[in-house]
């Protein structure tokens, strides 16, 4: 397997260097240049299997020959064994037609666990194969940098410092970062907003000597194998309720549309999914582009469900791309116009395509409060606000058509509990993995909103750890 940039100008990689490499050299994002096709017959084989074991099967076409295959096989095991629940991504039934997959049983209770995981531990393997080191520099509002740290922590070619806003992140988010003890961890506490930091991290990066001479590198949501692995679930998902034989629906809270695009990559691959509802907050860039084909940037304001408050998702651009015939020239233009434009209008025959797959669903923060609230008087079930948004959704789509509806669940409740007790009047609590989480010491550096600062504190922290 090879893959290609969606602008179609940066060389053709396999994986092993797409993973390391991240963005494409040409400003693209990285795709396979085509899809592994899985038969009927196939599928049928894969029922009843456990969740490693059919992780390996839908991720080793992407993987090629690139990582030996007994040492992919004991990583993804390995990945799945940190998950406090034996079917990793349980599912429960919810309505007639409706259905919840709990994608948060990870050891930082969100759904990017099931990606990152896998692709720490894919990651440090390449690098020790390839002899290398990597420095990883990342900003969090939140969910991000907890589940890239426990990906990361005490892997031997990997040094890792998060930026967090401080005093701006709830304290269960903060301490899942800060407790943790590895040496390899460090969390910096900027004197800033989540903007700021965000900018501190592409100052580095745009640094070049500080770049190269500190090897820089990234695990965020662009990076095709965190795609790669949340394609499992939706397999999983279909398979519990009868594909092939059978056809389902999936409804999606989305930010950067990595998840859905996952889905997406899964229906190209074989799956029978009739239609992907992608559930916005009030952060609706997604909701208004499908509904007029324009994609427009506004300002970004907060919400109850913060990992989905984004101003441009930036996996879009993959979609685009086979919206547009693949010709990655033509979207290199337009999405060059897009940044200094603000706007994307997709021609008509584009946005129809786009519309018989997806459909848009948009929720305000007022609408997620009374959706927790009525499903726990329904089913006793406490949910977070990011699945509260693909609930509702899912509980939409399913007045009209047979077809039955999975709403993934992408955060633990007790990760936002104040909102969840507003809603419910409940306090959800931590799984006992995180009984000490409030109790366990932090460890974290203050440091101000300033690029020397910040720059000079890694780079003592680095020549530290040379010595020690
Ligand atoms: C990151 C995140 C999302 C959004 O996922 P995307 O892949 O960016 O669309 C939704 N819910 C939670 C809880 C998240 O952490």
């Amino acid at each position: 397997m090879r893959y290609i940039s969606t602008r179609g100008a940066a060389p053709t990689l396999k994986f092993d260097e797409v993973l390391l490499a991240g963005l494409a050299s040409d400003g693209g994002l990285y795709v396979p240049e085509s899809w592994p096709q899985i038969s009927a017959a196939e599928l049928r084989r894969w029922r009843g299997l456990s969740y490693a074991d059919l992780a390996i099967r839908v991720m080793s076409p992407f993987i090629g020959d690139t990582v030996p295959q007994a040492a992919f096989e004991r990583m993804v095991r390995d990945a799945y064994a940190t998950f406090d629940h034996p079917a990793v991504v349980p599912m429960k039934q919810l309505g007639e037609r409706l259905w919840s997959m709990e994608l948060f049983h990870g050891p930082t209770l969100a759904f990017k666990d099931l990606a990152l995981q896998l692709v720490g531990r894919l990651y440090d393997n390449v690098l020790a194969s390839h002899n290398a080191r990597v420095t990883i520099v990342g900003a969090t509002s939140g969910d991000t940098g907890s589940a890239a740290i426990e990906a990361c922590r005490d892997r031997k070619s990997i040094e890792i410092f998060i930026l967090h806003p401080e005093g701006r992140v709830s304290a269960v988010q903060r301490r899942q970062m800060t407790t943790v003890p590895s040496k390899n961890v460090h969390n910096l506490a900027i004197q800033g907003s989540f903007d700021d930091c965000q900018d501190l991290v592409k100052a580095m990066f745009n640094d070049r000597p500080f770049r190269e001479a500190h090897k820089l590198g990234a695990v965020n949501s662009i990076n095709w194998a965190r795609i790669m692995a949340q394609i499992v679930y939706y397999f999983r998902a279909g398979l519990e309720l009868g594909a092939p034989d059978r056809s389902l629906r999936f409804s999606v809270p989305t930010g950067n549309f990595g998840n859905v695009y996952a889905g997406y990559a899964a229906r190209q691959m074989g799956l029978p999914i009739e239609k992907f509802i992608v559930a916005s907050n009030r952060n609706d860039i997604l909701t208004r582009f499908f509904a007029s084909g324009r994609m427009e940037i506004l300002g970004v304001e907060p919400s109850l469900s913060p990992s989905m408050d984004i101003q441009v998702s930036s996996n879009l651009e993959r979609l685009l791309f086979d919206l547009y015939g693949r010709d990655g020239k033509a979207l290199a233009a337009d999405m060059e116009n897009f940044r200094e434009r603000k706007s994307l209008t997709l021609a008509p025959e584009r946005h129809q395509a786009a519309l018989q797959w997806f459909q848009g669903f948009r929720l305000s923060d007022e609408g997620t409060l009374s959706e927790i609230g009525r499903l726990h008087r329904l089913t006793g079930e406490l949910i977070d606000p990011h699945s509260a948004i693909g609930i509702a959704a899912a509980v939409e789509a399913a007045k009209t058509g047979e077809t039955p509806v999975v709403a993934l669940a992408t955060a633990h409740p007790a990760k936002f509990a104040e909102a969840v007790k507003r809603a419910t009047g409940v306090e959800p609590l931590l799984p006992p993995h995180l009984a000490d989480l409030m109790t366990n010491p932090e460890r974290f550096e203050r440091l101000p909103n300033d690029l020397g600062a910040v720059e000079a504190h890694i780079k003592r922290r680095l020549a530290e750890e040379v010595h020690a």
